[in-house]
């Protein structure tokens, strides 16, 4: 028992001994000298002493605490109903406990704001700084465009198609940024449907080959049976374009990709492997994370965000699924996701 509830039993007590004395003195000397009489007066008087001070306490007790339980619940509180949440229990040592786990609270709820409040100026300084790039080097060619040119007209149709090519920047930063915040906010509504993976990833990997691409790489799909799984098709696609284009800007001249599906009860595993330049040790668990570049020459000459993996990783996890990676530097790099099956 707490001290302040022994000192709210003692000053009970306290008022009670000192009422039946008073009432023992008082029946005893006015009353004729019968101590039986004085005797039975005496515990009486001291019971309901001891009773009619032990509510008050109390009620003084719950009228102290409710400014503190109006201030945890965020609404007005009446004494009774303070006195019902009690239900005749220990009040102080419940009204710790009840202080003690609304402190806790409040201090997660403050970690979690202090955590937001990080990741929104972290998120504002990269933006910002990912936007500077193109943006002053689109200055630089507008200006010298405005300043009669650059000399001969051939050149300054360079300079339009490099101002062009940052404008392109812009916009895939922009686009990618979109993306990245309604996944972060959570209003990606999934449309899921049931759909061959196999014949997803061959289209995915036809657009591509289609194109000409300076490393002359090569997406080839190794599966051959319809693999029909649940899912949002348009956002599996997504995933699939751009662990697909990191394949072709981070491989090799003259190599190759490879999606593999591998069974697994009621998911799939789809795997997309290149054997391009791979990825360090060290830079390995960072690859997910917004705007991190392993290779930032490659990934700002091939127009790279820095965003197409994070993106990637929300997807799969909007799925309630999980991504991995493996790689070796020089040697190429595995990513793999699962994917529930339409059984
Ligand atoms: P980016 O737009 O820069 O490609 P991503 O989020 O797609 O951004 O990828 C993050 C970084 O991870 C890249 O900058 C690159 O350094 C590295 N990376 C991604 N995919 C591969 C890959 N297949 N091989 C080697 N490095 C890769």
């Amino acid at each position: 028992m707490s001290v302040k509830v022994k000192s709210m039993n003692f000053a009970s007590l306290l008022i009670c001994a000192v009422a039946a004395l008073f009432s023992l003195g008082m029946i005893f000397f006015f009353g004729g000298g019968d101590w039986l009489v004085a005797a039975s007066s005496a515990v009486m008087t001291g019971f309901v002493t001891y009773v009619v001070s032990r509510y008050i306490i109390w009620r003084f007790v719950l009228y102290r605490i409710k400014p503190i339980y109006q201030l945890m619940l965020e609404r007005d509180l009446s004494v009774g109903e303070l006195a019902g949440h009690f239900k005749g229990n220990d009040i102080i040592s419940n009204a710790g406990l009840d202080i003690a786990e609304w402190a806790g609270k409040k201090a997660a709820e403050i970690d979690r704001l202090k955590d937001m409040e990080n990741y929104r100026k972290e998120f504002l300084g990269n933006v910002s700084h990912e936007l500077k790039t193109p943006l002053f080097t689109l200055q630089g060619y507008v200006i010298t465009l405005l300043d009669n040119g650059a000399g001969d007209p051939e050149t300054n149709v360079r300079y339009l198609e490099k101002a062009n090519k940052n404008i392109e920047r812009l916009i895939a930063i922009v686009h990618d940024l979109e993306e990245i915040s309604k996944l972060e906010m959570k209003v990606m509504n999934l449309e899921r449907e049931q759909f061959d993976i196999v014949a997803l990833a061959e289209e995915t990997a036809e657009s591509f080959n289609i194109q000409e691409n300076e490393n002359k790489i090569a997406i080839k799909v190794a599966g051959e049976l319809p693999i029909y799984v649940f899912a949002d098709r348009r956002r599996i696609e997504q995933v699939f374009v751009n662990l697909m284009s990191n394949s072709i800007k981070y491989g090799r001249k003259g190599g190759s990709t490879t999606v593999k599906f591998i069974d697994m009860f009621d998911k799939v595993m789809v795997e997309i492997t290149d054997n391009g330049i791979g990825i360090s040790k060290e830079n390995l668990p960072r690859v997910f994370e917004r705007f991190f570049r392993a290779d930032t020459i490659r990934s700002q000459e091939n127009g790279g965000t820095g965003l197409g993996l994070a993106i990637v990783k929300h997807i799969v996890e909007a799925h309630g699924e999980n991504i991995v990676v493996r790689s070796e530097l020089g040697k190429g790099t595995t990513f793999g996701f699962t994917l529930k099956k339409y059984l």
